[in-house]
């Protein structure tokens, strides 16, 4: 399988490739991505099958699964069941190939994984540095992973907290990073296509390949150590002018906790009235254990810390919501291990002062499944135009 990537690289679905297309080839590439996309959402896929569901011969089909099986994206399966005719062979996902890397960079750790084409995760290496991670760190963790697995990972999602254009991160209060080009940084190290995502956005990605309905615009809010916010439309996040739309850790939106002192030298901020790290300490960080958390949870202050922070969430998904009239509300980040109280307590303060004319859109928190699955996805997505992996969620 060695030089696989190359040719898939040579072929239409290469970086280079768009400009090069013709008329014909454009029409060849857009069969192969709809085939690959018949194949990825379905197991029973035969040649046969796939001729019908295109409405393209059997021959065009049949050599649409060549080409895709020389290019170390498909497989052929088993036998499939007898429908009264010759039964015809499988194809499937090569689950055993490509892979994607989603690198989730912490306050201080970086969790490098590998996606299958099929979304399962394949590897997991966490490393951590106590005095925080510098983007070095992080060119080095993903350019090592590249590297063990030669040919094989087709592209790189960064996760990474702060504002991003999807090539440099422009800031981060948590990483204390400021114009950095990490996508350069990191492509020194790996050569591949790579892609930077802002860690509201990823999770808020990850939401809508567990939860995808056409048409489905989310609000997702974000609670860690920092507090960020994003909004899906069909899958895709509202990107804003400048690539901060969701930067609303340093609004203040009101309420008992207007006169807290936020580490940006503001007043009332949600992030210091609201965070995880607000509401449970500064033994509280993004890589502490849900067991570490709940021991938090029980200290002396924390249920009042609590309310305070979810009127504040409340007060600002008042306004959020107002602005946005989503079909639902997420809250993503390690929230969820706040359990119920804590849901309880942001419904009933969103309820309690909701404006004359505005929705009532349900509150939830996200789905639980892995973090990497909506950046793996992306990235995945941008270098095939297909969106592929689609598992359910584990809860
Ligand atoms: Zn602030």
């Amino acid at each position: 399988m060695q030089g696989t990537r190359a040719r898939l690289e040579r072929s239409v679905f290469g970086g280079g490739a768009e400009g090069l297309l013709d008329g014909k080839g454009k029409i060849r590439r857009d069969h192969l991505r709809r085939a690959l996309a018949l194949i990825g959402s379905d197991d029973s896929v035969t040649r046969a099958s796939l001729a019908r569901l295109t409405g393209l011969t059997t021959a065009t089909t049949s050599s649409l699964v060549n080409e895709l099986i020389a290019l170390g994206l498909v497989v052929e399966g088993e036998q499939a069941e007898s429908t009264g005719g010759k039964p015809g062979t499988r194809v499937e996902l090569n689950r055993a190939y490509y892979v994607v890397c989603v690198v989730i960079v912490r306050a201080q750790s970086v969790e490098a994984v590998l996606l299958d084409l099929s979304g399962t995760r394949v590897l997991t290496r966490v490393t951590t540095y106590a005095s925080g991670v510098q983007p070095a760190d992080v060119a080095r963790v993903t350019g090592e992973l590249v590297r063990d697995f030669p040919d094989r990972v087709l592209a790189v999602c960064l996760q990474s907290p702060g504002v991003t254009d999807g090539a440099v991160v422009r800031e981060s209060v948590l990483l204390g990073w400021r114009d950095v080009p990490l996508a350069e940084l990191v492509r020194a190290e790996a050569d591949l296509p790579i892609v930077i995502l802002n860690d509201a956005d990823g999770e808020a990605l990850t939401e809508s390949v567990i939860d995808e309905a056409a048409g489905v615009q989310r609000l997702v809010l974000r609670m860690g150590e920092g507090i960020g916010a994003a909004v899906t439309i069909d899958g895709r996040v509202l990107p804003g002018a400048t690539n901060r739309a969701g930067e609303i850790g340093h609004v203040a939106f009101g309420g008992n906790g207007s006169r807290v002192r936020c580490r940006c030298g503001g007043y009332g901020c949600i992030e210091a009235v609201a965070s995880l790290t607000a509401i449970l300490g500064p033994d509280f960080h993004d890589e502490l254990e849900p067991e570490g958390v709940q021991a938090l949870l029980r200290a002396d202050g924390a249920e009042d810390r609590m309310l305070l922070g979810a009127e504040s969430v409340a007060a600002a998904l008042r306004i959020l919501s107002g602005l946005t009239d989503p079909h639902e509300i997420v809250i993503v980040g390690r929230a969820p291990l706040l359990g119920e109280p804590f849901l309880t307590a942001v419904r009933s303060g969103f309820e309690q002062n909701r404006p004359k004319g505005t929705a009532s859109p349900p509150i939830r928190y996200a789905h639980d499944s892995d973090p990497a699955l909506g950046p793996g996805r992306h990235v995945l997505g941008s270098v095939l135009g297909v969106a592929l992996m689609r598992p359910s969620a584990r809860t």
